[in-house]
């Protein structure tokens, strides 16, 4: 009885609490800023990649390129709650942004110059490079033992076309729409290696179901650049999301996504790059 009081009383009172501040709310948005009121931005990432982006079977978003998305998305004027997120699969991305599906992508995107005749690209705000998965037990140990074996990656992605231009063209390549689809083959026996940037393999191997059973081959087969992919032409966007990467550098919030994300998956990124400065 004296419990049902107490909770009766809390109740009140968080009511109370809860009209105050939606009034507070309200007030505030009416003097607002103008940053975009109850509108969303779509942002596109990855939904099949642990430790960069990845769609948690509860519906949440995780991952380094949803913390810098949600990072730079406050600095554009949104909060958390207005982001959608929007799967922009490797293939997807020009057209998604040429047709304005999505305002921004964040999804592990390689800044490259055959891209950038589509697209334009903030940052780089990661540096990661090609490698190679392979079973615990494989000797599979450079690029070019991949020739004759069967591979696995991504229509649309840079690890691919490397694969076929300069790895190993003799590889028998297959390519699907996204890595855990690869990743699947891998274990299967399906293909002897899956080949992509090593942020992303090592997130991965470090899944509980993988533990023991894969390994990075720890090549560095080429520099990854990662940018923020934005129409063609947007300037403003650009502009505004390089200050925000820069910001994100500087107050320390990069650090601690790189600790959040790539810490479990044991992945030894490189330091922060600087805006406009591509490792070719
Ligand atoms: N970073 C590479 C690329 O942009 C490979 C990863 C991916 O497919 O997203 O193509």
């Amino acid at each position: 009885m004296k419990l049902r009081k107490v909770s009766a009383a809390a109740a009140t009172a968080l009511v109370l609490t809860l009209t105050a501040t939606a009034c507070g709310g309200d007030g505030d948005s009416e003097g607002g800023s103008g940053s975009g009121g109850g509108d969303k931005i779509k942002i596109g990432i990855k939904y099949d990649q642990p430790g960069l982006g990845l769609k948690e079977p509860g519906g949440k978003f995780s991952g380094f390129d949803v913390d810098v998305a949600t990072y730079v998305a406050k600095e554009l004027g949104y909060d958390a709650g207005q982001i959608e997120f929007v799967e922009t699969k490797s293939a997807d991305r020009e057209n998604a942004l040429a047709r304005g599906d999505v305002k921004m992508i964040a999804a592990t995107y390689s800044i490259t110059d055959e891209r950038k005749e589509k697209v334009d690209f903030a940052g780089p705000y990661l540096l990661a490079h090609q490698d190679l998965l392979i079973k615990a037990d494989s000797n599979i140990s450079k690029g070019t033992d991949l020739n004759g074996k069967n591979l696995c990656s991504v229509t649309g992605s840079t690890s691919a076309q490397n694969v076929k231009e300069s790895i190993a063209p003799k590889a028998n390549l297959k390519q699907y729409s996204g890595y855990s689809e690869c990743i699947a083959a891998l274990q299967s026996g399906a293909v002897d290696a899956v080949t992509t940037d090593d942020s992303i393999l090592a997130g991965f191997a470090a899944q509980s179901q993988y533990k023991g059973k894969f390994k990075l081959a720890g090549l560095k087969l080429s520099n990854e650049n990662y940018g923020i992919g934005v129409k063609k032409g947007d300037t403003e966007a650009l502009n505004k999301i390089n200050t925000a990467l820069e910001k994100m550098v500087k107050d320390g919030a990069w650090d601690k996504a790189v600790q959040d994300n790539f810490g479990p998956a044991n992945y030894k990124n490189e330091p922060a790059p600087k805006t406009g400065n591509i490792v070719k």
